[in-house]
C-alpha cells in the first residue's frame, strides 16, 4: 500500500496543485507551451467580467491572451510587446481607446497592428472616429464571445502574407492603375511616385479594387472578400475605409467612384 501511494505521489501531487491553481493561470501556462506559434492578442477592457469572458474564449481557441484594464498601461505594453491583434474598449481609465488608436497608428512601428474596437451603445460617433483613425473593425456591445473569436480570426487571417485570397502572393507582383502602383511582395504603394502608408486592411482593399478595376464592387462583396465576413455586418466599415483610402490616394482619389446604393468601382 505504501509503495503504490508513493508511486502515485507525484501525479496526485500535480493534480492537486493543478486544481488548487486558478484554472486561468494553468491555462495560460499550458497554452503558452502548446501554441507558441499562435497569435498573441491584447484585450484592453476595464470591465473585468467582459475581459475574462473574452480571454477565456480566445484562449480556448489557442490564442495567447494578455489583459489590460487601464489605457495608459495598455499603450505602454502594446508598444513594447507588439501583439498580433488588439481588442480595444473605447472608454478606459488612463488613456481612452481612441487616443490609443491614434497613437498606435501614427507610429510606423505599431501602425500595422490590427485593432478591433469594442463599442457600446451611444458610441456611434466614436466608432466612426476610430475607423477613421485606422482601427480595422469594431464589435458592438453586447456581443457574443463567439462573434469576437470569429472576428479575431478573420482579422488575423487577413494579416497573414499570402493568406485569405492572396493566393500565391509570394512572387513579386506589381499592379498599377493610372498613377497608383501597388507592389504586393513589398507591401508598398506609390501614388505619383510618392510612397503612401496604408494599414493592412486598406492595402487589401486597394489591391482588390485595383485587380477588379472597372468593375463595380458591392459593399457586401467587399466585406466578404476584404474582411472575410458574411454579409450581415454593418457596411459602414467599408465606407469609412474607402474614405480613408481616398484621402491617402490624394490626387488619385477620384479613381475610386461611388456607385450610389451599390458600392464602389476603381476607374481605369
Ligand atoms: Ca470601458
Amino acid at each position: 500500500m505504501h509503495g503504490s501511494l508513493s508511486e502515485a505521489g507525484p501525479a496526485a501531487f500535480f493534480a492537486a496543485i493543478s486544481t488548487a491553481f486558478s484554472t486561468a493561470a494553468v491555462e495560460i501556462r499550458v497554452l503558452a507551451f502548446r501554441h507558441m506559434a499562435e497569435a498573441r492578442i491584447y484585450v484592453v477592457e476595464d470591465e473585468p467580467d467582459i475581459a475574462e469572458v473574452l480571454a477565456y474564449n480566445l484562449r480556448k481557441e489557442g490564442f495567447e491572451v494578455a489583459l489590460e484594464a487601464r489605457g495608459d498601461a495598455a499603450l505602454e505594453a502594446i508598444r513594447r510587446e507588439r501583439p498580433d491583434l488588439v481588442i480595444l474598449d473605447l472608454m478606459l481609465p488612463g488613456v481612452d481607446g481612441l487616443e490609443i488608436t491614434r497613437t498606435l497608428k501614427r507610429d510606423a512601428a505599431t501602425a500595422g497592428i490590427p485593432i478591433v474596437m469594442l463599442t457600446a451603445r451611444g458610441e456611434e460617433v466614436d466608432r466612426i472616429v476610430g475607423l477613421e483613425l485606422g482601427a480595422d473593425d469594431y464589435i458592438s456591445k453586447p456581443f457574443s464571445p463567439r462573434e469576437v473569436v470569429l472576428r479575431a480570426k478573420a482579422v488575423l487571417r487577413r494579416m497573414q502574407p499570402g493568406g485569405d485570397g492572396d493566393g500565391a502572393a509570394a512572387e513579386r507582383e506589381v499592379v498599377s492603375v493610372g498613377q497608383i502602383e501597388l507592389d504586393t511582395a513589398a507591401h508598398r504603394v506609390l501614388v505619383r511616385g510618392r510612397e503612401v502608408t496604408l494599414t493592412a486592411t486598406e492595402f487589401r482593399l486597394l489591391k482588390l479594387m485595383m485587380e477588379r478595376r472597372g468593375r463595380v464592387q458591392t459593399r457586401s462583396r467587399l466585406l466578404s472578400d476584404v474582411w472575410g465576413y458574411a454579409e450581415d455586418v454593418d457596411s459602414r466599415t467599408v465606407d469609412t475605409h474607402i474614405r480613408r483610402l481616398r484621402r491617402k490616394l490624394r490626387d488619385e482619389a477620384d479613381r475610386i467612384e461611388t456607385i450610389i446604393g451599390v458600392g464602389y468601382r476603381l476607374r481605369e
